[in-house]
């Protein structure tokens, strides 16, 4: 950086910190040529931060920890790992940055999360899409539901969509099957 007094460009920190809430660093420094001491602060620049468009027009910077803890709560219990999630999570970012300069509308990070979550856990996928596409009616939630019922299950614990218990949903399973042993 160059020096304010002595306009040499070398010279060393002597003390860096976090200013403004953390939305910049301030770095107090030594010129090595004329030993005075100035001030830097180091922001992220304005037009890099992608904010988000909500659905009544308001805008708030993207924030990857909320993205997250909506993706950890809907999956909750649910075998998907915290590697996967923070995948999950890279794959949005990807996406966002991809189709988007600097204004990206939250329907587009939701469908992405609920593409990828449909991908890695369905019951995940339908609490996610519950909570985030704030659906018309329960018409329209059970749709979706329906939606999902009828891709191929490999995994026939994925069966149950909402959240029961392990007892209830065990009992569930066995059921289905005597019914379908019936037929
Ligand atoms: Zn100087």
């Amino acid at each position: 950086m160059q020096c304010p007094f002595c306009g040499d460009d070398d010279d060393k920190v002597i003390d860096s910190r976090s200013s403004e809430g953390g939305q910049a660093v301030r770095r107090r420094r030594q010129c090595l040529a004329c030993n005075r001491r100035f001030t830097t602060y180091e922001r992220v620049e304005e037009t890099t931060r992608i904010m988000v468009i909500k659905k009544d027009g308001s805008r708030v910077p993207y924030d990857r920890q909320r993205l997250l803890s909506g993706l950890q709560k809907a999956c909750y219990k649910r075998p998907v790992s915290d590697k996967q999630l923070m995948q999950i999570v890279e794959i949005i970012e990807e996406s966002i940055f991809r189709n988007y300069e600097k204004d990206v509308p939250s329907s587009f990070i939701g469908d992405t999360a609920s593409d990828c979550l449909r991908k890695t856990d369905k019951v995940a996928f339908i609490r996610f899409a519950s909570v985030y596409r704030e659906f018309e009616d329960v018409g329209e939630l059970i749709e979706h539901a329906e939606e999902v019922r009828d891709i191929p299950d490999e995994d026939p614990d994925q069966k149950i969509l909402f959240d029961a218990s392990d007892k209830d949903s065990k009992s569930a399973q066995s059921t289905d099957r005597e019914q379908k042993a019936q037929k």
